[in-house]
């Protein structure tokens, strides 16, 4: 992995960047000092001025003029642009993923992962760019033609959390701008050098294609009042917002008192039941990795286990002999599985998820804070193993850290009730050799779920399937199938190529 210094010199960041971008013009922002800090020692990575939303105005406006020749260019030629930035995501990998790492505290694999996911979204929107398809629809009056048309939408928001600092933008942005739309970036304040690093890639595609508006793609470094000004401005036809489902309540109610659109990426409660069937040595592993990996703060994170009786005592000891010899600590070294959490602010949030569990009658094991053998001025802690009986307190709950809670079970249908009550409804899994019991977890009475998984843990998707969950995860789809949609207006046009004017539904309105 290339030094972050090393990586920002290349990517032409220096550290003191701008706020507010658009295109390859950057700005001052207007507000207070924000510093980006690498979970990994506390470094400070790069001072800014941050953004406020008296910047809004500025972005609105390049976006709002980019729309108007955006929506014009051919498909497959906003494909191109799309595909030019995808390269440049395959050039600049190293440096990207370095630049992940230490703003978010990836390991090195995931943050490569991460910039190859943005790789594959642009591989795929510029398939879609030649696909934007619509319906022909027989009609019921002779010599008409009834068919739909899929049109640009305008100017999408796209505001997102810290755990994806660059794949989450990438799958809104790619599919966004083979769809005609401008997009403008709010990133999480927590992750500002990741945003920018992916706004100097693009930058360096416009220069290659002086054509292509700049405006298309504008970024805007700010807190969660930028957040709020895109939300309510109704020059942003489509909000698309990752992050808590608190954050996501506030801006839906904001678009929808505008009649806006929103597209909710929120947090997840992810279960995975193990069945008597299953093959528990894959299921180990496929626990381990869901649980632990990126310390537990993705939002497809496995944070319940439903596990039949018969097993639970074999996979908890399984599960606490790996537990206690995981590689914790520095991100950037080889053989690290778990870097740290992302600040003091998630280390209590876990802390005190941790005590209610215990107050709730749950047996903790592990997550301590570790102090030695961890870079010092980063959060590091073992992952935790709490085994409860009941999963109506805090297991309710999405903490942001890596607990995993062990539920046992004696039947199916209780293991699919416990699973499904919780308020959220992202990711799931069941591990099973019963292929009745398989089918009946992905049947119309299963897992409530958006993301529906047998033999496979509950984190890790493919960019080609939708992406998202079910209730207070807000129901949104991103990435692949026809996710697409959302980014575009749907028009339905009926033809008549007959010198008659028959009425639908037969009415007669003779004059
Ligand atoms: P967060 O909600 O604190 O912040 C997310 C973003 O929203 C940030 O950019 C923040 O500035 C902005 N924001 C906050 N309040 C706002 C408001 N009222 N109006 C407009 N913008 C506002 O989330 P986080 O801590 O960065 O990320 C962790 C959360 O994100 C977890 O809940 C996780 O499950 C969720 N997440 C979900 C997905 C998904 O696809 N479902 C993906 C990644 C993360």
């Amino acid at each position: 992995m290339t030094s972050l210094t090393y990586a920002l010199e290349r990517l032409g960041i220096g550290s003191q960047p701008n706020a507010v971008w658009i295109g390859g013009s950057g700005a001052v922002g207007s507000g207070d000092e924000l510093r980006s800090r690498s979970p990994i020692d506390g470094s400070v990575l790069a001072t800014f001025a941050s953004a406020t939303s008296a910047d809004v105005p500025a972005v609105l406006t390049a976006s709002i003029e980019a729309f108007r020749t955006w929506r014009t260019v051919p498909g497959p030629q906003r494909g191109e642009f799309v595909r030019r930035v995808g390269n440049r995501f395959r050039e600049f990998k190293d440096d990207l993923a370095s630049v992940i790492s230490w703003e978010a505290g990836k390991i090195t694999q995931e943050a490569l992962g991460e910039v190859q996911e943005v790789i594959d979204i642009c591989d795929f929107a510029v398939g879609l760019s030649r696909q934007l398809h619509g319906l022909t629809i027989t009609s019921e009056r002779p010599q008409h033609r009834l068919s739909e048309q899929w049109h640009p939408l305008g100017p999408v928001g796209v505001i997102t959390a810290f755990n994806f600092p660059m794949a989450v933008w990438a799958w809104n942005a790619a599919l966004a701008w083979v769809c005609g739309d401008p997009v403008v970036w709010k990133p999480s304040e927590k992750t500002p050098l990741c945003a920018i690093a992916c706004q100097a890639i693009v930058a360096g595609v416009l220069k290659e294609m002086p054509n292509v508006p700049p405006g298309v793609s504008t970024l805007i470094v700010g807190g969660r009042d930028v957040g709020e000004s895109l939300s309510v401005a109704p020059e942003l036809p489509l909000i698309s917002a990752t992050g808590s489902t608190a954050m996501g309540r506030a801006v839906a109610e904001s678009v929808a008192t505008r009649l806006g659109r929103s597209l909710l990426e929120l947090g997840g409660n992810n279960g995975m039941i193990v069945a008597p069937s299953a093959d528990l040595d894959l299921t180990i592993r496929a626990i381990v990795f869901s649980a632990v990996g990126t310390c537990g703060q993705r939002c497809t994170t496995l944070r319940r286990l439903i596990v039949h009786e018969s097993l639970a005592d074999d996979v908890v000891k399984r599960l606490r002999s790996i537990y206690d010899r995981l590689p914790i600590g520095n991100p950037l070294e080889q053989g690290t599985l778990i870097g740290p959490l992302i600040d003091e602010q998630a280390s209590s949030a876990m802390h005190l998820a941790l005590i209610r569990a215990k107050v709730e009658g749950g047996r903790v094991h592990g997550g301590e804070r570790l102090q030695e053998g961890v870079p010092s001025g980063g959060v590091y802690v073992r992952p935790a193993l709490v085994e409860i009986p009941t999963g109506d307190g805090i297991v309710q709950q999405e903490t942001f850290a890596p607990i995993l809670y062990v539920l046992r079970y004696k039947t199916f249908e209780e293991a699919i009730a416990i699973h499904n009550d919780v308020p959220q409804g992202l990711a799931s899994s069941i591990m099973t050799s019963d292929m009745r019991e398989a089918e009946r977890f992905c049947a119309a009475a299963g897992s409530d779920c958006g993301i529906v998984n047998v033999n496979v843990g509950p984190s890790g998707a493919e960019i080609g399937g939708a992406f998202g969950g079910e209730k207070a995860t807000g129901g949104g789809r991103e990435s692949g199938s026809d996710s697409w949609k959302a980014y575009m207006r749907r028009a339905t046009n009926t033809i008549n190529y007959s010198t008659e004017l028959p009425l639908a539904q037969g009415i007669r309105f003779d004059i």
